[in-house]
This record gives structure tokens, sequence and C-alpha cells, in this order.
């Protein structure tokens, strides 16, 4: 009798030991495990936040991309550069270094005014195209297209500034196979007179009204739904235009890296003269927008670098 009771008080001793510290475990652990949990949704959260505010920052580049520059390509990220009017000689400088040769770069040259052109530049132009470089067209006078037929019609634009220096290129051996919009004016009805003649048409992505900002699918892409979307814009390197930004054009260059995608840009001469940033006003005799060696080195490196392939305009197709 006596020893049942004194097992029963051992095992009320007992039960209350455990209870004691139960109580104390859980007083000490439950804030410990509520922090946990807490921080274990908050990191949820913020992770999820996060991911959406990448989410939200990566359809933003993307919208700023269609923009801006960028072809979708499914043959490698890339770099598409032109280079518009009658700088042959600049031109020819430059892409014959040693230096540059060595990137194995291939550009394009829209030529405008071509009645200008020496026979001495027209043969610049023809070493130019043995390196792998494109000869494309730019127009006769370098008339904005969308003036030019508002005031005289499509019919005569083309009679005015297609025929006559598509034919001087002709006869000195070219057959350019793209155009480029002086300007970058263009005018909706004769991009499709000229897609008809032209593989490519190339704008400018900066003079684009906002209602017809090109969206992606506006883009001449290889990607089976797109095939035959041929307008191209391209997005302007000139120094005028970009004075100390060559960073962001080489940003630009990185993303279509990163998204597997072709940057499309144009400028016009090239000089090592960094005393002049070229200007816009015609009554200057050397009227011309520029951009300098170093720049224009510094995006072919960059591309290079990356492992980017080189595209002419005509291979956008
Ligand atoms: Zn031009």
């Amino acid at each position: 009798m006596v020893k049942m009771t004194e097992s029963r008080w051992r095992t009320r001793a007992l039960l209350a030991m455990l209870v004691i510290v139960a109580v104390a475990a859980a007083a000490v652990y439950y804030p410990i495990a509520v922090r946990a949990i807490r921080r274990a949704t908050w990191e949820g959260r913020v992770s999820k936040g996060m991911a959406l505010a990448r989410q939200r920052e990566e359809a933003k580049e993307d919208a700023y991309d269609a923009r801006f520059s960028g072809v979708n390509s499914d043959r490698g990220p890339g770099v598409a550069l032109s280079f518009d009017d009658w700088e042959v000689d600049g031109w020819h400088r430059f892409f014959t270094r040693h230096d540059i040769r060595r990137l194995n770069a291939r550009v394009t040259f829209y030529i405008s005014h071509p009645y200008r052109l020496t026979e001495q530049q027209f043969a610049k132009l023809k070493e130019l195209e043995a390196l792998g470089h494109e000869i494309g067209y730019h127009g006769y006078k370098h008339r904005f297209a969308s003036r030019y037929v508002q005031n005289s019609g499509t019919e005569k634009y083309l009679a005015d500034e297609i025929e006559p220096g598509m034919r001087i290129l002709e006869e000195h051996g070219f057959e350019p196979r793209t155009f480029a919009y002086p300007g970058g004016l263009r005018a909706p009805e004769v991009d499709k007179v000229l897609l008809e003649r032209f593989s490519i048409v190339r704008g400018t992505s900066y003079i684009a009204p906002e209602e017809e900002a090109p969206a992606r699918k506006h883009y001449c892409t290889i990607s089976a739904d797109e095939r035959g979307k041929r307008m191209v814009w391209a997005y302007n390197i000139d120094v005028p235009l970009n004075a100390g930004a060559m960073s962001y054009v080489l940003s630009r260059v990185e993303l279509a890296s990163k998204r597997r995608r072709i940057a499309v840009l144009y400028g016009h001469n090239i000089t090592d003269d960094k005393g002049y940033w070229g200007t816009v006003d015609e009554s200057d005799p050397r009227y011309e927008c520029t951009q300098w060696h170093e720049d224009v080195k510094a995006i072919l490196e960059f591309a290079h670098d990356r492992g980017m392939r080189f595209y002419t305009m005509a291979e956008l197709e």
C-alpha cells in the first residue's frame, strides 16, 4: 500500500517536471519558432516580390529594346552596324586598319549622292565589299521620303530618288539589296514599294512617331511567324546625338547579347578628329554627323569579345 502511494507520487512528480520542462522549453523556443516562421514567409514574400520586380524590369527592357535596338535572332546574338551617306574615305581608312580587320567585323555602307563619288572612291567601296561589307543604297540626293511623297507622289519619288542613284551604283558593279531612309523620314506607302525592290528597308528608331513605334512584331526577324517583316529600325550612334553616352550604346549591345538578339545601330562619317563632333549645319562644308574611331572600335571590340556575330543588313532577312 505504502509502495503504491510512493510510486504514484513519483509518477506525479515526474509528470509535473515534464510539464515544467515542456512549458519552459515552449517559453524559450516559441518566440524563436515564431520568428523563424515569420522570417521564412517574409523572405518568401521578399523573394517573390523581387522576382516580380525583376520580371517587370525585364518586360520594360524588352519594350525598350524593341524600340531602340534589336531584332530577334535564332542565328545567334549579334550587331548589325551601318554607316550612311558618302564619307567613303573615312570608312575605308578605318575598316582597312590592321587592328580593325583583326575583329572580322562586317558592316553596311549606305550610299547617298553617288554622283559625287570619284572613281577612286568607287574602288575603295569595291575593296570594302571584298572584305565582306555590304554596299546599300541611301538615295540619289538624300531627299526625305515623307516630304517628297507628300508633295510629288510615290511615282515621282521613285523616279527622282531611287532610280538614278541605283543606276550609277549598278554601272559601277554594285547591286544594293537594302535601303536606308534618309533622315529616317519614311512614308508607309513607300515602304511597300521599296520592299518590292529591296530585301530590307531601314528606318531609325528615334524618329518613328509613337504610334509607329516598332513593336517587336514589326522587326525583320527570322522566327517563323515573323518572317517577311522586313522593316528594320536602327539606333543612332553619332557623337552629336550620343555625346558621352557610348556606355549606353554598349549597354544596348550587351542587352542584345544577353537576349540573343541583334542590335541594329547606325552612324555616319568615321573620323579620328576629336575636335570635330560633326555638324548638322548644311552651310558648313564639313556638314555631316560623325563618330570617332575609338567609339566605333569600342563597339566592334565589345561585340567581338562576347562572341557576337556581325551581320550586314541584307543578312537580317
Ligand atoms: Zn543620310
